[in-house]
């Protein structure tokens, strides 16, 4: 069975992993040459500690200030767009403490199932320095927290281990600093990877395995034989699938048109 992957950032080429490991041919096409882009310039930290969803109610106000800050972790250039629109009003909807409840324990399930794998990738691939000494939570005042030990209680009762610790405590992990922070919360299960090393490893890993990789090709289209795709059309070639994946990033909603 042939199983073509649209797009080579960290989703496609993990996914090209472990479908070759299971058996499958497996073909990945990217419209770059996997040299760049999101997978490899982000800060490469893997989180099973991040298990609340991005969509909670006190976000849409923080939200609305950070979307104007171009410096904010969550700016959005503001323009008139249906799809920014869209999406907008389906997160505000989705930012309630039923959903965050109602989502929390399967986010914890994906986060700490690609915890594992990272395991496994580093047991196989060229080193990628990952490094497995948690992540701290760090907060200045004491209303953030009483937040952050209750989400520390949470994070235990999902089967993290945590460790709560006050200034003297942090300022002992972290000796090559002076700290100015009222405590924090180190995430023992946390960890950081390089992800331009991981993503090179990754793709070295791949060709080995004996993956197919059409570069520098951009998919346009699909194929359909009854309700099913038989192949991927591209700026220079068509390609047969019994399977396609759609992991082209934010570029999935024009491939989701075609
Ligand atoms: C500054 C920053 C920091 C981040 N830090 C973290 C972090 O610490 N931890 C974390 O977990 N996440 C982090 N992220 C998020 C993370 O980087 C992304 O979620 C992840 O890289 C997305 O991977 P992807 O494979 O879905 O998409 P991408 O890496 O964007 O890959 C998609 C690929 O599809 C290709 N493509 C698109 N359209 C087509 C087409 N039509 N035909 C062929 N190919 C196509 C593109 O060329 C691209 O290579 C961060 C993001 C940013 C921006």
């Amino acid at each position: 069975m042939n199983i073509v992957i649209v797009g080579g950032g960290i989703i496609g080429l993990t996914g090209a992993y472990y479908l070759k490991k299971s058996g499958f041919d497996v073909t990945v096409i990217d419209k770059n040459d996997i040299t760049d882009g999101c997978s490899f310039g982000n800060i490469g930290y893997v989180s099973p500690s991040h298990f609340i969803p991005l969509a909670t109610p006190g976000i849409i106000k923080q939200g609305v200030k950070w979307m104007m800050s171009s410096s904010s972790p969550f700016y959005i250039k503001p323009r008139l767009n249906a799809d920014l629109m869209r999406w907008g009003l389906t997160f505000k909807k989705s930012a309630n403490n039923q959903l965050v409840e109602k989502n929390a324990p399967h986010l914890n399930n994906l986060l700490q199932l690609s915890r594992q794998l990272m395991t496994d990738l580093k047991n196989d691939l060229d080193d990628f320095s990952l490094v497995e000494k948690g992540i701290f939570m760090l907060y200045k005042s004491e209303l953030t927290g009483k937040h952050e030990k209750e989400m520390a209680e949470q994070a235990e009762a999902f089967g993290l281990k945590t460790i709560v610790c006050n200034t003297q405590q942090v300022q002992e992990y972290e000796t090559e600093t002076e700290v100015d922070v009222a405590g924090g919360v180190l995430y023992l299960d946390d960890c950081h990877v390089n992800p331009e090393k991981l993503m090179q490893s990754l793709y070295k890993k791949l060709k080995e395995l004996g993956v197919s990789f059409h570069l520098n090709t951009t998919v346009t289209g699909f194929e359909r034989n009854g309700n099913k795709i038989s192949a991927v059309t591209t700026d220079n070639a068509k390609i047969q699938a019994d399977e396609v994946i759609i992991a082209n990033g934010s570029w999935m909603g024009s491939c989701l048109n075609y």
